[in-house]
């Protein structure tokens, strides 16, 4: 690969940011949704507004931008394709018409986008010349150019970029080649795709279906660039799997579980193995799985008058009724009576004995005479309430909690705040080894990354006696599981409305707190958190309170946030974090966030730590292919902004640049490839749980998931093991040289280089030994003047190289050191 080339001296780095996503067939619909039934007592208006999950397809970053800052809920489906970026977005009927107005286009469930797998001539600008680039030939470079296989099929992806790349008249094209196998010549012209975000220019990319691995690839530019680059493997040859052991247990989940199944299963596990397990209760409580019990009464439009309970739902709420009594006569004054639960509006009348309170007077009156049984009564929606009110029979109030969907588990849910445990496994549970944690279901309908969670937690209780390799894990790190951090809104999930993804807090105004709106109440707990937040203007976290993306009032409004803050301050050995969603097909760390104007990510990580991630990453996802073949392609892997989406205020973030913990983020499920259909089949928040083996399902995704949960321990065990300082050279090293010369940085490990050219000392404030661009090697150094460089490295476990000490002036000065000398003559 190409790397690029900085001049010593003047050290021009050009900024770039990126981006890329890959495409896959829609996502199944989720056919979860049923409307409450209004009974003769109750107001048409109690009905929630009945929403569905549909594909949508965005010309571009701009308009993806326009519609989440208007609120909509776009998550975990958003895929970049060469024409703009398909999105999956859940809806109502009056949401999905504005969308439209909006010029989104709502797709049917055959018109995803898929690439392009034949060869298409090239360019026809490039045509011959290519072969022979004059000037432009440094404007190309090879980002990567991965090879894998899956089912059978292989598979080619490449990333390149061109320096004129953010151009926009003409538009730069790219044309890609490859060769198939060592000493054969380049062939299979296909024009590349082109992928800007927010306004950026990111780079342009394929991927594409071939028979035969090929060694070397070849892109050019339609101004006359040209490079070529190696062809690496991509997850193939992995080692196999633990579950692969004789005796190995797996297996011990046989469907989703509500959060009462998992928090009870963690507790007998910590009874069960005493010795290597515990429960942790995180302090903060959540805001339960209850509401104020509501009704919309006296009419509609400027006469309808929303009503709340004082006292939850369960605790007398479900209790009240309300009633509006026209009585005989004329001159009469709004009044109100309350007799136990029962309260009785008695509407005013004028002097010609015509009804004559309005709405606005109602809730008023309801707020300050009904002996404390209303505290919150307000006209619908943004009406004053100018209209009169018209009499209505009495009318119960309700939580809607009692309302089961269909299909929704046996079983009472229990009501009111839950404490949420944290299963602790470890065999030295005293700080001294690496802690990671294991945090699913932020996200209430996402239930495979719980049972994913659980799945590990059972292979390390039931292995770690009889398997050495899990025995090292529970000897070595420190493991703290959350099975569900939002266990109020997965049981609103698996009880009421199963698209719920949100917290259960309901945070709106007056405007958007009737009971119709229910359903998209609360606080994304993925957004509520302080680095990059949405409050500091960065981009996917939204102000609006029934938002998809909601961010809540201020950050770490909510316990559930509250409390990941709380255990990384307590345990400051945790030093990995896995936050795990569904159903992407994704994996992926910092920048998770950017604010839109320029695009401005969060800082990127030290090469040595962008390394690390993308060596663990290989050997997580390398295990999940390993149980049926399932790729989560390299697309899908990297900077979180630049692989899914902006999202402010996440919590990798916030544990990343605020602790230091290794956070990656996870989205479990998504394609997997058909051999029989020759397409990759998209996947769903809450798929059937058993199914065909080669396509998606609950079962194998929890399977396949957890064997990368179980490798991403033994990173942080081999991390915690890592006592070897790395080692490092300048390519070509010291010496002469007739003319200027290039060079680069090389680790026998991922590691962060820091250096000077100025004879001095290098310190931890030294310049950094960057990334040509984000997701390409480190750059070249394009000398012309003898320069001596002197520095030294840092793995990602701390260790420095040679043991030199950066901090003190210590006389050893074991620092690495060469000397470029060139030779002018
Ligand atoms: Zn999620």
């Amino acid at each position: 690969m190409r790397r690029r080339h900085v001049r010593i001296g003047l050290l021009a780095l050009t900024a770039m940011a990126g981006s890329v996503l890959m495409a896959s067939a829609p996502a199944g619909a989720d056919p979860t949704h049923s409307t409450a039934s209004a009974g003769s007592k109750r107001s048409h208006l109690e009905d929630r507004e009945a929403v569905s999950l549909v594909r949508i397809k965005l010309t571009g970053a701009d308009m993806l931008d326009k519609v989440v800052a208007a609120g909509f809920d776009l998550e975990h489906g958003v895929k970049r394709v060469p024409t703009g970026i398909e999105a999956e977005a859940v809806l109502t009927a009056e949401q999905r018409a504005e969308l439209q107005s909006m010029g989104v286009k709502i797709l049917g469930s055959d018109e995803a986008f898929a690439w392009n797998e034949q060869a298409d001539g090239g360019i026809r600008t490039a045509g011959k010349q290519a072969v022979q680039p004059l000037s432009h030939e440094q404007t190309v470079r090879v980002v990567r150019a991965d090879w894998f296989t899956t089912k059978g099929q292989g598979f080619l992806y490449v990333e390149a970029r061109t320096t004129e790349g953010q151009q926009a008249d003409p538009v730069v094209q790219m044309q890609l080649e490859n060769d198939s196998g060592t000493g054969t010549s380049f062939g299979f012209a296909r024009t590349m795709s082109r992928f800007v975000d927010s306004g950026q220019y990111m780079f342009h990319r394929n991927l594409f279906k071939l028979d035969e691995r090929p060694s070397q690839i070849r892109v050019t530019s339609s101004t006359g660039g040209v490079t070529t680059g190696k062809v690496s493997d991509w997850l193939e040859n992995a080692p196999p799997p633990l579950t692969d052991d004789p005796g190995y247990k797996s297996n011990f989940i046989d469907g989703y579980k509500t959060p009462q199944q998992l928090y009870g299963r963690a507790e007998e596990i910590a009874r069960q193995y005493p010795d290597i397990a515990q429960i942790i209760y995180l302090p903060n409580q959540t805001n339960g799985y209850q509401r104020k019990a509501q009704a919309t009464i006296g009419g509609t439009g400027q006469s309808a008058v929303v009503v709340s309970s004082a006292a939850w739902g369960h605790e007398g709420g479900n209790d009240i009724t309300v009633e509006f009594v026209d009585r005989p006569g004329a001159d009469l004054p709004l009044s109100v009576e309350v007799t136990g639960k029962a309260i009785r509006v008695l509407l005013a009348k004028d002097a010609s004995g015509a009804l004559a309170s309005t709405a606005a007077e109602v809730a008023a009156a309801l707020e300050t005479r009904s002996a404390g049984l209303i505290d919150r009564a307000h006209p619908y929606r943004t009406n004053a309430g100018t209209g009169i009110v018209a009499p209505s029979a009495p009318v119960a109030l309700t939580d809607f909690l009692d309302q089961k969907r269909a299909g929704a588990p046996e079983g009472e849910v229990p009501r009111g705040p839950a404490t949420i445990p944290v299963l602790r496994i470890g065999k030295h549970r005293d700080g001294t080894k690496p802690g990671v944690l294991i945090q699913a279901q932020d996200h209430a309908r996402e239930w495979v990354p719980a049972t994913t969670s659980l799945e590990a937690a059972e292979r390390l209780v039931h292995n770690y006696k009889t398997d050495r390799e899990t025995k090292r894990i529970v000897e070595d790190t420190d493991v703290f599981f959350i099975l569900s951090n939002n266990p109020d809104g997965a049981n609103y999930s698996f009880y009421n409305f199963a698209s719920q993804r949100k917290n259960l807090t309901n945070h709106c105004p007056d405007e958007s707190a009737d009971p119709g709106r229910r359903d998209s109440w609360g606080v994304d707990l993925n957004r509520n958190y302080r680095v990059a937040s949405g409050q500091d203007g960065y981009s996917g976290g939204s102000s609006v309170c029934t938002s998809g993306t909601y961010q809540g009032p201020e950050k770490l409004s909510e316990p559930e946030a509250k409390n990941i803050v709380w255990l990384v301050e307590k345990y400051r050995n945790i030093k990995f974090m896995m936050s795990v969603h569904s159903n992407g097909g994704q994996l992926f760390w910092q920048p998770g966030a950017y604010i839109a104007d320029g695009r401005i990510t969060t800082p990127r990580p030290p090469l040595g730590d962008e390394a690390f991630y993308w060596q663990s990453a290989g050997r997580i996802l390398s295990q999940v292919k390993a149980y049926r073949e399932t790729v989560v392609t390299p697309e899908n892997v990297g900077g979180s902004s630049d692989v899914l989406y902006s999202s402010a205020g996440n919590v990798r973030e916030d544990l990343y640049y605020t602790y230091g913990i290794y956070a990656f983020g996870w989205e479990v499920g998504g394609s997997v490839y058909n051999p029989a259909t020759g397409n990759w089949q998209g996947g769903s928040f809450q798929p059937p749980w058993e199914g065909d083996p080669n396509l998606v399902s609950g079962h194998s995704e929890t399977m396949e998931y957890a064997n990368g949960i179980m490798e991403m321990f033994r990173v942080a065990a081999d991390w915690g093991r890592d006592k070897k300082d790395p080692k490092s050279t300048l390519v070509p090293g010291g010496g002469k040289h007739r003319g200027p010369v290039d060079v680069h940085f090389e680790t026998n490990e991922p590691a962060t280089i820091y250096y000077t050219t100025d004879g001095s000392r290098p310190t931890l404030k030294s310049p950094r030994y960057e990334a040509t661009d984000f997701r390409e090697p480190g750059q070249v150094f394009h000398v012309t003047e003898t320069t001596r460089f002197n520095w030294f490295s840092v793995d990602a476990a701390g260790n420095i190289e040679r043991n030199y000490d950066p901090a003190k002036n210590d006389k050893r000065n074991n620092y690495r050191t060469a000397t470029i000398k060139i030779d002018k003559k």
